[in-house]
Order: C-alpha cells, then structure tokens, then sequence
C-alpha cells in the first residue's frame, strides 16, 4: 500500500493534486514539498485531505513527490487563514499561499550562501561596464545576480570583478539567530491611561486567546508605547510577536523606538530586502526564534510558529488594502490570524476607519481610549482659511494669513510643514495656443510635470517623456503652462517668500529609502529644515517637537470625486498631518485653506468634534446602505482591446442572478477607464450583509467564459465605492 498525499501546487491554476508519497518520505499537513507537473516541477504544501476535493486519480497512475523541504510545515493555523482568505477574497489557494513564501531558494538546505560586496580595489583592467558596476553596487551586498541587477550588467561582469579582486565573496550563515530582544532594557514610565491600557493587553496576551482591540488615541497619545508592553510581555512568554506599518518610509523611526524599548532591532519585512536576508527571515520567523517582526503587509502571511500578538499601527491607512493580485485588507486578514493563531490583536489609529468603529460599537472590538496627548503636549489649535474671502495673491497658492502665521514661526525659531498631497510641480500641462493637454498614453491621467528632473510623468504606471518646449500639436513654442500646484511649485513658492529658510521637499520621489528618511528625521532634529513641503508621506509617524505649524495648502483635493469615503479620508488625512505640530512643549497650530469651509468635514475638524463627525458620517453610510451596513464588491473586467473588455462585462451583466438581498450596478467605465494600456469596465455589486455574495459571485462567474485577453479581477470591500 502506498500513501497518498493532497497537494496545492504553487504557480499553477489547478486545484489540489494527489501525489504518491515515495517510500522513505516523511510528510504531514503544511509539509512544503517538491512535485512534478508535466515537465516541471513545482513547490506545493500538503493539505488535510479531508479540507479539500482534488479530481479522483487511481493509485496506479498517481505520481511521485520529488523531494520535502527541511524546514518546518506551514503551522495549521496560518493553513487555515490561507484558506479563509481565498475564500473570502475569491482567489486562487495558489495565489495565497504563495505570498506565505519567500521564494524556492529560501528552502533549500543549504545554511550558507556566499554573497559578495565591492573591495574597493581598482581592477587592472577598467571596462566602462565595469565601471558602471562598481559605481551603482557602491557599498551594497548581495548574490551574483542581485549585484547584477543593480549594475544594469550580466553576472558574467561581476564574476570578472571577482576575478580581479575588485568584489570579494563573504559567507552569510542563513540559520543565525537574531538577537532576542529584552523585555526589560528600558520600560517607559507610563501615563495613568497608558498603563492601564497597556494592562488589558497584558492580560489579553497571558491569556493567549482572540480579542480584537481598538486603540484609540489622539496623535502623540504614546499608542507605540502601550502596545509596546503587550509586545513586552508576548517576548516574556517567548511567543512572536508581528507588527504591522503601512509603510517602508515609517520603518526608520519606527526601529529606533523600538531599539531605545528593547535593546536590538526587530526583524524586519519589505521588499526592500536582499534575497539573503528574506531567506534568513523567513526561516528564522518559521523556526520561532524571531520574536517580533516589524513590516508591511507581506509580513501577515508569514509562517510565525507561535504568534502572542498582533499589532496594525494606522490601522485606517488605504495602503493596507492590497489593490492587485489577491485583493485583500491586511487591516481584516490581521484580525482574522488572530483568531486562528488565538491572540490578540490591536489595531491603532488615531482616526479609526467607520467600519472599525462600528465594530467596538457592536461590542466585537475593545476600545482602549488615550484621550489626551502624553506629556505636557497640547493638541493643536485648528483653524480654516476660507480661500473665497481671503485668497492668495494672483499666480500663487498659500493665503495671506498662512503667510503671517509662517512669518511668525520662522521669527521664534521653529520649524513649519506644508502640506498638498501632490507630488511634482504641476498636475496638468496644456498649451495656451491649442489647449493640447498632456495626457498618459497608457492610462485614464494627465502627465505631472516633474521640474527637478525636468520630466513629465504618469503617476498610474510611471511613463515619462522629457518635459518638451513646444507643443505637440500646434508646434507653438513658449506656450505651455503649468496649471495648479505640486509640492515643487508649493516650494518655488516658499524659496521666493523667504529666501533665507531652508526648505525640504517630502514626497516618494525625495525619500525612497529607509536610509533618506533617517536623513530627514536627522536634518529635522538638528534644525538642519525650516520649512518642510510633503506630501501624506510626511503625515504619520514622526515627531519633531519644534514643528509646531502645519499649513494645508488644498483641504478640498480629497474632497473631489464624491465618493462616499472621500469626507471620511479628508478628516483622517488632515487629523494626521495636524498632529505633527505642536508634539513637544511648544503650543500646536494648523491652517486649512479650503473652498468649502462650510462642509460638516472642515467644520469637524475646526471644532476638533470627531464624535459628531463619524456619527453624521455613520447616518449618511446608514442611508446608502453602504459598509459597515450593506456590502459591496467590484468586478473589474479589462483587456487591452477595448471592445473584447466592454462585450465581456455586458456578457457578464447580462448573466446575473436574480438573488435577493443583491443588486448589481454598471458596467460602467471604471474609476480608472484606463489602465497601464488595460481598458477596464466595472460592475459593482451592493449585497446585504447577510448574504454570502462570495458565493454567488463564485457560482454567476464559474459558469461563464470569455477570450483569453480578458482579465476579470474581483475586488471584495472595495475601497471605492
Ligand atoms: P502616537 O503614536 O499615539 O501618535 P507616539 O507613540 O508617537 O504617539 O508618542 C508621542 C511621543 O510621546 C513620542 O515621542 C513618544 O516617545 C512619547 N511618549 C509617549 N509615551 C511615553 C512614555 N510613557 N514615556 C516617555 N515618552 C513617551
Ligand atoms: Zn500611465
């Protein structure tokens, strides 16, 4: 008798497959495995048999698994969130269960990998090519083929480097321990609604079973400290813990802090990683000896042996919904590991989604309240500028009483942020003679003008061209203009008004690294900027306690479209940006400039009534039917063939199932009619919170068929609706 095994096999559309397991083989449920397919082979994981329905194959005709990988199996509960995830986003147990791995090479046996790095010796023959490789691999470390790729040169280039001395191999031990962090280096001193905030999580993690909680604390409430002393005491346990930041450009500040708490580092997870250093991860992570693991999204897949604790910080941030491949809110898969893994999971935002807070208001989250800044800080005084009454001047952007109130924090010393979450110098390029606009070829946007490398960019799929001199069409020169502000123009702007400040521009395109942002945070602290121009990316995390006026330049942009989120991302962007000012001892200010200082989100923010504002939010959701009360989901049908597209999404709207509780919209071109060269229609579906409109959506799609240049991707909770 030989013994069967169910397998999901990686990169392949198919469902589960048996195998025969091989005389001598080991496997159980989560073993990560090697298995022939056709001509390939491909890694997969065992499944529970009983989990899952593969095609019946005969004992005879079943083939061979190849080979087990030596690490530990995928644990049963990361197992079961694979399944739940695939479930409810309506993707593929391949596509997910790929995103628990780091790549094949990370399963090798093998404990030591050679990686290689520039000796700084010049070789005795210099080719431009290498030249070039030596130049762009600087002080970086990594295999052959990483160096390669940054060098822009083939591998057979970096060998020859090696040859001659210039690169040097080093050995990288992939199963060295991290080291452990101490609960005890240095506890903060906690505030009285810390500490007992930072109590309930304790005993959550003591008692090692799901609680989801909200924690909801104002900006510079120390939220980082309270769920730190959960952290705490999941490393006391010797249990792991994971949290979760919406972005790269926070990790920097962020591994101070955490450094200063516990003594090292934690591991963290981007994709700014060298292969080496994912491997390492990885396995150290799957092992149980990396205790806490810092990173973005990707990090809530990986295979922890034994998580204590959960932590989403910003837990409201847009850039945990993952808007490509598996469709997925990190914010909702986090809580649902948790219930798996059977541990707590915090949430922390100053400016908590309406969807979260209906959560506590059911009574399936815990809030734990911060309601005032820790220390001596104040919140800051908000106020609105209504642009109607008192405008800047002709061809400029920020207001008189800005201007004075900028004046007057230069003259004492302290350090100002504008904020217009626009990147570039100018969002639209047109031509006075013909009225030519700029627009992407690939996608449904205008070209922004990027005046520091002197380029016009689509910001949807990253197409340039030179910024040109005369117009495309009427061949006129001299007659192209830039309309409204980026953050360069913003800065123009400010270099005019005070030539003497110093000015830093923050956007993506300035800080693309760990390493500039930790150049900002030191430039700031030693008062190296005065006047800070950033876009959202400048709005969250950091703290500068001499910044103590923030400045938004256009309050309205996330007005514009009128979808149902856009008052909700208002208030939550401009909350955030205004608590950077005034974190330190010195009083806080923040100016609004609007158009609409009217609208129920500005005067929210003015009178700082968070309450009313998601309560009126909360009613006009209530109204619409939409989440947290009804639910919706976007099927997005794209080709790039614009017809094959539109006959698609008619065919699959005409097929829809009469159920009630369920009405479909559309299709209409979607939000982005055009995409990276993709055509893109949308239907959108709006179900009643009680039906499983996976399920429909599951049987309406299964039975129908369309041409393979077509993509239908599916968008469970879409965040535009
Ligand atoms: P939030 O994340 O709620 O906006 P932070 O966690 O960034 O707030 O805290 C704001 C500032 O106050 C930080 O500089 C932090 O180090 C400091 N802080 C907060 N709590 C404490 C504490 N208990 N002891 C010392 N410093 C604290
Ligand atoms: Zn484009």
């Amino acid at each position: 008798m030989s013994s069967r095994a169910r397998v999901i096999v990686m990169n392949s559309a198919l469902g589960p497959l048996d195998y025969r397991v091989p005389h001598g083989m080991a496997v159980e449920p989560g073993s990560i495995v090697v298995a022939p397919l056709g001509p390939r082979q491909l890694l997969g994981v065992v499944w529970e048999e009983d989990r899952l329905k593969s095609e019946h194959v005969g004992d005879n005709r079943l083939r061979n698994l190849l080979g087990v990988a030596d690490v530990p199996p995928i644990p049963a509960p990361l197992r079961r969130l694979v399944e739940w995830t695939a479930d409810y986003y309506l993707s593929p147990l391949a596509a997910v269960l790929r995103m628990t791995m780091p790549s094949s090479s990370a399963l090798e046996g093998q404990k030591l990998v050679v990686e290689y790095r520039a000796t700084g010796a010049v070789p005795p023959r210099m080719t431009p090519q290498r030249e070039q490789a030596l130049e762009r691999i600087g002080d970086r470390q990594g295999l052959v083929r990483e160096l390669a790729t940054i060098a822009g040169v083939s591998d057979a280039v970096i060998r020859g480097l090696v040859k001659t001395g210039a690169i040097e191999g080093v050995e990288v031990d992939l199963d060295s321990p991290f080291p452990e962090p101490d609960p005890d280096h240095a506890p903060p001193e906690l505030s009285t609604d810390q500490a007992y905030a930072a109590g309930i999580l304790q005993g959550a993690v003591a008692a090692g079973a799901f609680e989801p909680f909200l924690l909801d604390g104002v900006t510079g409430s120390g939220k980082t400290e309270v769920y730190l002393e959960g952290v705490a005491e999941a490393i006391r346990r010797g249990e792991q813990s994971l949290i979760l930041l919406p972005e790269i450009a926070l990790t920097e500040p962020f591994l101070k802090r955490f450094t200063a708490r516990f003594g090292v580092e934690p591991v963290a997870w981007h994709s700014g990683l060298r292969q080496s250093q994912r491997r390492r991860a990885w396995r150290q992570i799957a092992s149980g000896q990396a205790k806490v693991t810092v990173g973005a999204r990707s990090a809530l897949f990986l295979p922890y042996k034994k998580l204590g604790m959960i932590v989403v910080d910003e837990a409201h941030e847009t850039s945990f919904k993952q808007e490509d491949g598996v469709h997925y809110h990190a914010r909702d898969v986090a809580v649902m590991r948790g219930r798996f893994e059977g541990c707590p999971v915090v949430l922390a935002s100053a400016t908590p989604a309406i969807e979260t807070r209906a959560q506590v208001e059911a009574g399936r989250y815990r809030e734990l309240k911060l309601p005032g800044r820790y220390g001596p800080a104040q919140m800051p005084a908000i106020e609105a500028i209504d642009l109607l009454a008192e405008p800047p001047e002709r061809g400029r952007w920020i207001a008189p009483k800005l201007v004075t109130a900028i004046d007057a924090t230069l003259a004492r010393g302290e350090q100002v942020l504008l904020f217009l979450n626009r990147r570039g110098y100018a969002p639209l390029t047109l031509c006075r003679t013909c009225g030519h606009r700029f627009q992407c070829p690939n996608c449904t946007a205008w070209m922004v003008e990027h005046r520091l490398i002197n380029r016009l960019s689509c910001h949807h799929c990253g197409h340039a061209i030179p910024t040109p001199r005369l117009c495309p069409e009427c061949k006129e020169e001299e007659s192209l203009v830039a309309c409204g502000p980026g953050v360069e123009r913003i800065a123009d702007e400010v270099a005019a008004l005070w030539p003497e400040a110093k000015t830093a521009i923050v956007t993506s395109d300035t800080i693309w690294s760990p390493a500039k942002a930790a150049e900002f945070v030191a430039r700031m602290e030693a008062g190296a900027i005065d006047i800070v121009v950033g876009t959202q990316l400048v709005t969250k995390g950091y703290h500068f306690p001499n910044l103590t006026l923030v400045g938004v330049i256009d309050a309205d942009l996330g007005l514009e479209g009128g979808d149902l989120r856009a008052a909700e991302r208002t208030f939550q962007q401009i909350m955030q940006v205004a608590g950077r000012a005034g974190r330190g001892t010195k009083p806080g200010h923040v100016l609004i400039q609007t158009h609409a200082p009217g609208a129920r989100v500005m005067e929210a923010l003015v009178s700082g009534d968070a309450e009313a504002f998601y309560a009126a939010e909360t009613e006009s959701r209530r109204d619409a039917d939409a989440p947290p009360f009804g639910r919706f989901a976007a099927i997005i049908v794209s080709s790039e063939d614009k017809g094959e597209a539109d006959t698609a999404a008619r065919m699959i709207a005409r097929a829809v199932p009469e159920v009630e509780g369920m009405a479909v919209f559309g299709p209409a071109p979607a939000p982005l009619a055009m995409l990276r060269g993709r055509h893109r229609f949308r239907l959108l579906v709006h179900a009643a919170r009680s039906l499983d409109v996976q399920d429909v959506i599951r049987d309406w799609l299964g039975g129908l068929e369309w041409s393979a240049k077509v993509r239908v991707a599916v968008d469970v909770d879409p965040y535009n609706f």
